[in-house]
C-alpha cells in the first residue's frame, strides 16, 4: 500500500497480463489489464485544448500593445508641449528614447 491511489491502482496488476488497445477506431487508446478486465490509463486522440501557454501569450501581446500605447500617449504629448527631439537609445539592448532638451524618456520609440 501507498498514500497514492494511482499507485495502489497500478499495483494490483504487477505479473499482469497487461496489453495496449485502442477504440473507436483509434478514437481512443488504453492500457488494460487483460486478467482482470480493466482498463489501467485511458486517453483520446483528440482532446479540447485549452492551451494556457497560448493564453497567456496572446495576453502578454495585448499586455504589450496597452504599455506601447500609453507610451505613444506620453510620447505625443510630450512632443506637443516640448520642442525637443527624441534621441534613439544609445545603450544596446535597453529601448529608452531621451528628449535632448527636457529629461522626458520613452519607450518604445522605434516599434
Ligand atoms: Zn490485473
Ligand atoms: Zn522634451
Amino acid at each position: 500500500m501507498s498514500n497514492n491511489p494511482r499507485y495502489d491502482k497500478l499495483a494490483e496488476h504487477i505479473g499482469h497480463n497487461v496489453v495496449v488497445v485502442t477504440y473507436g477506431d483509434g478514437e481512443n487508446v488504453a492500457i488494460e489489464c487483460e486478467d482482470c478486465c480493466t482498463v489501467l490509463v485511458d486517453e483520446d486522440r483528440e482532446i479540447e485544448i485549452e492551451d494556457e501557454s497560448l493564453d497567456a501569450n496572446i495576453h502578454r501581446e495585448v499586455e504589450d500593445w496597452r504599455a506601447w500605447d500609453a507610451e505613444q500617449a506620453l510620447r505625443q504629448e510630450h512632443d506637443s508641449t516640448c520642442s525637443g527631439t527624441l534621441q534613439p537609445p544609445v545603450l544596446a539592448g535597453i529601448d529608452l528614447w531621451v528628449c535632448d532638451v527636457c529629461s522626458f524618456a520613452v519607450k518604445g520609440g522605434a516599434k
